[in-house]
């Protein structure tokens, strides 16, 4: 892993550095880039625009690792207002949620009833929620909570793999045996090279092996979010979905807001579906130091505007 990399997934644990950031007005300017708005109502009307241009939308609320029931309660019911003013705007858009924001560090019954009523509203609507994948210990706890899930809300609920994990092979198998509904990434977190491969051609590698195998399994009732920014990867998808004649609603292409818009126009103009990942909130410090760690020339930029006065 290089060293910025490292570096901004330290600082992204570093909360007590978070005040310091967000009063900083260049890094604020950049992660307004990466981020929506910090109201629902700001959200709802970047779908809106997206919409128009023939992209779909999954709402974040940003927020991670909550320490109190009464956080994690009130981030569930922030979900379920997502979803009411999905419903009642009509714009195209599911939501992703991350588990430790529904209180995964509190306990996992505690977290998975708080999950659960997000999900029930999400199938009231014939929606949808994606559970976003954290580092490698919440793992087995994610897909624990995603299986006992898909039991009971079929596929108004999916799930995501990290291309970087040597376990996602596997992972994979046992997904495809229920028809799940997969987000295939590359993996956004500081791993050790005895459970993540450490050097990114592998991890490339990996997601082509990995992409095949979802793609594959469309009879299965599997269907599969391709999220990712690298042309290469998104080259070879075009082409194998081509040549093998998957089907249209079995797979989608997802990148985040802010990033590639070119390619992401370049996608829907082309009538695959397209879906952009879409967070707002204030809590915006450790998603965008993940997105700093992954282009390092990103933080150039912040340098850059350092210097304009
Ligand atoms: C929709 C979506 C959902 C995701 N959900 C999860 C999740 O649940 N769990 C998880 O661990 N990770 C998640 N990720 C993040 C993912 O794991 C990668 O860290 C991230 O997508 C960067 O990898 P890449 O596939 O774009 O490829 P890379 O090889 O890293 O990048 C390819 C190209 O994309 C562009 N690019 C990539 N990142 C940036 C950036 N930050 N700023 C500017 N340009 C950039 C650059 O042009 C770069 O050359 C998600 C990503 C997407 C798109």
């Amino acid at each position: 892993m290089g060293i910025m990399r490292a570096f901004f997934i330290y600082l992204s644990h570093r909360r007590e550095l978070e005040g310091l950031f967000m009063k900083f007005a260049p890094t604020r300017n950049l992660a307004m880039r990466f981020v929506a708005g910090e109201t629902l109502e700001d959200a709802i009307n970047v779908v809106r625009e997206l919409n128009e241009k023939n992209i779909f939308g999954t709402l974040d609320h940003l927020g991670e690792n909550v320490t109190s029931k009464e956080e994690a309660i009130e981030a569930a019911n922030e979900y379920i207002r997502i979803l009411d003013e999905i419903e009642r705007n009509k714009v195209k858009s599911h939501a992703s949620l991350k588990l430790t924001q529904m209180g995964m560090d509190i306990s996992f019954d505690f977290c998975y009833d708080n999950v659960r009523r997000v999900v029930e509203r999400a199938a009231q609507y014939n929606n949808f929620i994606r559970i976003d994948m954290e580092d490698s210990s919440y793992t087995d706890r994610t897909l624990e909570t995603y299986y006992r899930l898909h039991e009971e809300f079929g596929n108004h609920v999916g799930v995501v793999i990290q291309a970087y994990l040597y376990r996602s092979e596997q992972d994979i198998k046992n997904l495809i045996e229920v028809g799940a509904n997969v987000r295939l990434c590359k993996g956004a977190y500081k791993e050790p090279p005895d459970i993540a491969f450490p050097k990114k051609k592998d991890v490339d590698a990996n997601y082509i092996k990995l992409l095949k195998m979802l793609l594959d399994a469309h009879e299965k009732g599997v269907h599969t979010a391709i999220a990712t920014h690298d042309e290469r990867i998104i080259n070879f998808a075009e082409n194998y979905i081509k040549s093998n004649e998957i089907p249209d609603h079995s797979f989608e292409f997802q990148m985040l807001y802010g990033i590639r818009r070119d390619l992401q126009l370049e996608i829907a103009r082309k009538n695959y579906t397209m879906r952009v990942y879409i967070p707002y909130g204030t809590e915006w410090y450790p998603y965008f130091m993940r997105r700093l760690a992954e282009r390092p020339a990103n933080v150039f930029f912040v340098v850059k505007n350092l210097f304009k006065g």
